[in-house]
């Protein structure tokens, strides 16, 4: 029996198709990943809907992979087998081009993008060049990590290498997967954060990712907003539309740029000469960074705390996990997590009883802050609390430590996320948790998920069911 791992393919434009592909070991300078998370970015679609110069299907879509290298090929350096690593959009530089040689490896003539000229991340299995890898911190987990990589890294990147200094006005246009992510870098790096979105009901959020103020496109001309603010020294565009984009050059100071980091939209962003000219403004775009650009977004993001939001899916179900980005229905980013698969968390049509939102919120809560297990158990009906509340569990081969035990266990917690509520019925939520652990017994680290499944009654968890992953 050949191995084999599942994967994705696009092979018509709009296509996915579930497949079976053979494990093969990877060439001199790769390495083979055992993917942990993969982000779904709307990059993906010159994949899956076609169109990209040099693009064969079938092709694996994804290009925000988060893994532990399984298999090393020839000439690899310095990596290890059980190294988590992380593959962005640029594949990997040639070495040899004039671009390489004057040390521009974003802008390699020969670099391949990953998930779209190789096979990328919407898979169990990935091969990926050496050199195209981002060391993966262990404080990140891989579903946080995953979207840092395109999303983080695109908007990071773009505002250091920007014109922008400490205290400086920027405008960030779009909240979704890069603008959420982009306002809480910006803020970070001590700007003047202004966010520009379409409708009333994003100022909160922007408030929340840190934005100093907010302009309603729907209501306001945001050119003038932003000369009224002193005018924008950077201008970073981040939602695919171009016609959008046009509408703010003017809302540049003299000297100020407006950087373009949302490709889509196929119309031509039309620009006025005069504003260019008479205050020397210029419109530029930029492309990701590198690996070691990578490395730098993941360290900023541990430092500051700063994480996307995510949703995670299955990956058995990408193509839905696909559709919810293209129809910007993600809240802001979809990570596909394939050692996930052995649940599925329906996402539900009817919208959820009030009663059942505000319980399930509140055990989110009272879950993210972690240590107050037996406030959260209050939650539950009497007859349930004891059943789930006891230490070490062993599922197969695979140490399983349920997290009363983890919460309990001193020094054993390194970091835990949680996500959700997501919601299966009626009367049914889900959370999905990870953390990373330090089992008393190996003393090693390790990554565990679990999706737990929760069932209410009259206002009462009646029922909690968990399905596992151990090591990973
Ligand atoms: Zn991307
Ligand atoms: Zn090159």
């Amino acid at each position: 029996m050949t191995a084999t791992y599942k994967a994705f393919q696009a092979i018509a434009p709009g296509k996915l198709r579930a497949m079976d592909l053979p494990i093969a070991e990877p060439p001199p300078g790769h390495v083979r990943v055992r993917v942990e998370a993969c982000g779904v970015c709307h990059s993906d679609a010159l994949t899956v809907e076609g169109g990209f110069p040099g693009l064969t299907y079938p092709r694996v879509p994804g290009h925000e992979a988060i893994g532990k290298i399984d298999a090393l090929g020839s000439g690899v350096e310095p990596w290890r087998v059980g190294q988590r690593v992380g593959i962005g959009f640029l594949g990997g530089h040639c070495g040899i081009c004039s671009r390489c040689r004057r040390g521009d490896f974003v802008n390699c003539e020969r670099q391949p993008m990953s998930g779209v000229h190789t096979d990328g991340g919407y898979a169990e299995v990935m091969i990926a060049k050496a050199n195209a890898l981002a060391a993966i911190p262990d404080d990140l987990s891989p579903v946080d990590a995953a979207p840092l990589l395109c999303a983080g890294l695109t908007t990071f990147n773009a505002l250091r290498k920007s014109k922008a200094r400490a205290g400086d006005l920027v405008a960030i246009q779009g909240i979704g997967g890069l603008g959420h992510l982009a306002i809480q870098y910006a803020m970070r790096m001590g700007f003047k954060v202004a966010a520009i979105a379409r409708g009333a009901e994003k100022r909160d959020l922007a408030w929340k990712l840190g934005a100093h103020h907010y302009i309603d496109s729907k209501l306001q001309d945001p050119s003038a907003e932003l000369q009224a603010l002193g005018g924008a020294r950077v201008i970073l565009a981040t939602a695919a539309n171009s016609q959008s984009m046009s509408a703010l050059v003017g809302g540049l100071s003299p000297q100020g740029e407006m950087i373009v980091a949302g490709a889509g939209g196929d119309e031509p962003i039309g620009i006025s000469a005069i504003p260019l000219i008479f205050g020397e403004r210029s419109i530029a775009g930029t492309l990701t960074g590198h690996s070691i650009d990578s490395e730098d977004t993941l360290a900023f993001s541990t430092l500051h705390g700063i994480r996307a939001m995510v949703e995670t899916l299955p990956l058995a179900q990408a193509p839905e996990a696909y559709r919810r980005m293209m129809n910007n229905e993600a809240r802001f980013r979809v990570v596909l997590a394939p050692s996930s698969r052995r649940f599925a968390l329906n996402s539900s049509s009817t919208e959820p009883p009030m009663s059942l939102k505000t319980l399930a919120s509140q055990f989110v809560e009272l879950c993210r802050q972690g240590k107050n297990f037996d406030a959260m158990h209050a939650l539950y009906a009497p007859d349930i609390v004891s059943v789930e509340a006891s230490g070490e569990e062993t599922a197969g081969k695979k140490p399983v430590i349920h997290k009363s035990e983890v919460w309990q266990a001193n020094n054993a917690v390194a970091g835990e996320y949680v996500r959700g509520p997501y919601f299966n019925g009626p009367n049914q939520f889900a959370v999905h948790f990870s953390f990373e652990v330090t089992p008393k017994a190996t003393g090693q680290r390790i990554t565990l998920e679990e999706v737990g499944v929760y069932t209410v009654e009259n206002g009462k968890i009646t029922r909690e069911q968990f399905f596992y992953d151990g090591e990973r």
